[in-house]
């Protein structure tokens, strides 16, 4: 299938584009309990895509009844493990198939480039899906060495119902990187998307099925935050819970799971990521790019978005002057569905609020706008932000503080490595971070040193399914992606014979 399409093509499409709005249980979109719905908005121009089934506790009630009953009878756990892999590897194909159909729910529903989805989330989301099916019969126990009356084996067996709360940010590929591995696992799994873009994963869960996953094994509730999710996450037939999204939910997930089964939580909960930019790089082009790049790309939605860069002090002006020059060019404002848009709006007109207002706070509080700062002209009625640069920068402000999750980058300047480490470091979060320099030596010193789940040298953002993506401090203590992830969704089982 071809991705060349053009913009008139695309809204061509949009405009017969259908769309399931309801929660998907038992293998069935249906309505809410309550028959209540809320609107799907459009931040590219603020139009309704869709009233949306607001599910609440009832419906997630009916929704973890129906997982629950498939993990009793083996539906799916009971399957041989090239049986599950066969479907997981259908589902990947169906959704390959429908790619057209779920970049377009994505970019209307979320306003990601279309261009964006179709070249980043969804071969990601392929390679997610495949990835854990293939590893599904490389799953080994162990036999220990044991006195010869006795034989020990340790096998690794799935949890049950898994609840995943998952984000708006790339909507489809976060819930995968949480569904494919509870699934591949033997799981059955309860998914609440973000309600600010749920249309993409709505439509993930019916394709589960159409693949020959059996009814019950995936369900789907849509709702608020507050009220869904809430209620999954005090579910006490859930066993654990993968969320990806703010430190503020992740510890409100923590208490429901004290006030409830004690259920395991594991928590993404985004970042404030260093790149530190030391005098003797290679390659200051190249640095700008990814710079650039790593706060730019997805306007800035981004967990391990690069927010801060730490620039050594002879190579600041320069370096401000070609990140200007090449973000002024590469991020250019658009309608989401022409190929050429390289900017979108932000997910929603209250997060423009937010971050907008976040940007005021930086200027009260002293930092220099290099760039940016407000909506761009002509887009008035999308949640569009302008690539904004702040220099001037310093560890106290809440510019180089706090997550914004929109295109906002600070520069702060430093003059030594223990000084750029100290400011690195100097954070509630550590999801990522990177470092630029020529010197092998000097990057094994800021690997070790960076308080990150994950450190990239002389790049940013690279990486493929074997790197274990996850957090250090207040970013979280799960790990997505890698067969870290899928054994984080079995428990061990440890069987001892006596055979005296
Ligand atoms: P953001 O601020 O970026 O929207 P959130 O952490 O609020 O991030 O949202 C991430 C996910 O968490 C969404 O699916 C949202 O509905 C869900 N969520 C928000 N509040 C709660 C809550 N109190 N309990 C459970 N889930 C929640």
């Amino acid at each position: 299938m071809t991705n060349n399409l053009t913009h008139q093509q695309w809204v061509a499409k949009a405009k017969v584009l259908s769309i399931d709005s309801g929660l998907f249980i038992d293998g069935r979109h249906v309505p809410a309990v309550s028959g209540e719905t809320f609107d799907c908005i459009n931040p590219a121009d603020g139009s309704v895509l869709a009233h949306v089934a607001k599910g609440q506790a009832a419906d997630i009630d009916l929704a973890v009844a129906s997982a629950q009953a498939a993990w009793k009878d083996r539906r799916w756990r009971g399957l041989a493990p090239r049986a599950r892999m066969d479907v997981l590897l259908r589902f990947a194909d169906l959704v390959q198939q429908h790619s057209h159909e779920l970049a377009l729910l994505e970019t209307l529903d979320m306003g990601k480039p279309i261009g964006d989805v179709l070249n980043i989330d969804l071969p990601e989301v392929l390679k997610t899906i495949r990835y854990f099916a293939e590893c599904i019969d490389k799953i080994e126990g162990a036999v220990t060495h044991t006195a010869s009356d006795a034989l020990h084996m340790i096998l690794h067996e799935p949890l049950g119902v898994v609840g995943a709360i998952t984000p708006w940010n790339y909507p489809m590929l976060m819930a995968v990187w949480k569904i494919a591995p509870i699934l591949a696992a033997g799981n059955c799994v309860v998914l609440k998307p973000a309600e600010q873009a749920p249309l993409s994963c709505t439509r993930l869960a019916s394709l589960f099925v159409e693949a020959g996953g059996a009814p019950g094994v995936f369900n789907l509730v849509n709702g608020l935050g507050p009220e869904a999710g809430k209620a999954l996450a005090l579910h006490p037939d859930v066993i654990k819970l993968s969320f990806t999204g703010s430190t503020a939910v992740g510890k409100l997930l923590l208490g429901y799971a004290g006030q409830s089964n004690m259920k395991r939580v594991a928590l993404e909960t985004g970042g404030k990521s260093p790149q530190i930019f030391l005098s003797d790089l290679y390659d200051l082009d190249a640095a700008v790019d990814r710079a650039v790049g790593g706060i730019f790309d997805n306007a800035g939605q981004v967990c391990n978005a690069g927010s801060r860069l730490l620039v050594q002090r002879d190579l600041h002006d320069e370096f401000v002057k070609r990140f200007v020059e090449r973000a002024a060019v590469a991020y250019r404002p658009g309608d989401p569905l022409d190929p050429a848009t390289t900017l979108g709006p932000l997910v929603g007109h209250a997060h423009q609020r937010g971050v907008l207002t976040r940007i005021a706070r930086g200027q009260a509080e002293g930092a220099q706008l290099a760039m940016g700062g407000t909506s761009p002209a002509g887009f008035a009625a999308g949640a569009y932000v302008q690539p904004t640069l702040f220099t001037g920068a310093t560890s106290h402000m809440s510019i180089t503080r706090e997550e914004v999750f929109g295109p906002v980058a600070a520069v702060t300047v430093f003059d030594t490595e223990e000084e750029a480490i100290a400011l690195a470091n100097d954070s509630d979060y550590g999801l990522a971070a990177s470092v630029w320099t020529r010197d092998l030596k000097k990057a094994h010193r800021f690997v070790h040193a960076l308080e990150a789940g994950v450190v990239w040298v002389n790049c940013f953002g690279d990486g493929d399914m074997t790197q274990p993506f996850g957090g250090y401090k207040q970013s979280g203590n799960s790990r997505d992606k890698h067969m870290m992830s899928l054994m984080s969704y079995t428990q061990s089982k440890s069987a001892w014979f006596s055979l005296g």
